[in-house]
């Protein structure tokens, strides 16, 4: 059966079917240590650790890298790589307000490219894997996604919200001049009548 949540899986089995074809590893190998250096003593020197490629998050990156730069998605393997090493699922987040040259990003007109826009987290975790409190497990509750933070992706309604707010704000200063105006009318009126 066809739904909503199955795109999930079809984007990941897209991706990971791409990254096959190119003999790209589903794994990011692990890099070695980089030397130490003597001049910085605390600086990093830890391997970085591996990636999957088969996440949700990294394929979704990599989507989004490709499609920006119009280039197959095999070309942003290392690129999806160091933003979900560094930054996780939240560096989808990041990445799609930086290819927008760093403009934010309203989730309520622009789909969330994890979520499609529903708001929900994809994974549909459970609330063990989320550690939500004991008592939430029965109460039903949303885990929103982590990219959008729930956002309602609805942006004909809140189009039209934003226009009733426009024109409310149009209007307002309209009436009151008219307001002042008729106001203006009678006085001059009982002016000249006397
Ligand atoms: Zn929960
Ligand atoms: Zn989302």
């Amino acid at each position: 059966m066809l739904t909503f949540f199955n795109q999930f899986p079809q984007r990941i089995s897209d991706v990971t079917t791409q990254l096959t074809t190119h003999g790209i590893p589903l794994t990011a190998p692990t890099t070695p240590a980089p030397p130490p250096d003597p001049d910085a003593p605390w600086a990093n020197s830890r391997p970085a650790p591996p990636v999957d490629r088969t996440t949700l998050a990294w394929c979704t990156a990599a989507q989004m890298l490709s499609t920006h730069h119009r280039t197959p998605l095999s070309t942003q393997v290392l690129s999806a790589d160091a933003l979900i090493r560094e930054l996780g699922v939240r560096g989808l987040a990041q990445l799609h307000t930086d290819l927008h040259d760093g403009a934010p990003i309203d989730y309520r007109f622009t789909r969330c490219p994890y979520c499609s826009g529903c708001g929900e987290d994809p994974l549909l975790p459970y609330c063990a894997e989320l550690g939500c409190p004991p008592q939430y497990e029965f109460i039903g509750h949303d885990h929103i996604c982590p990219v959008c933070m729930g956002a309602d992706y609805q942006p004909d309604w809140f189009g039209e919200e934003r226009i009733i707010e426009l024109d409310h704000l149009v209007d307002a200063p309209v009436l009151a001049c008219t307001a002042r105006f008729s106001r203006l009318r009678q006085r001059v009126r009982r002016l000249t009548r006397r």
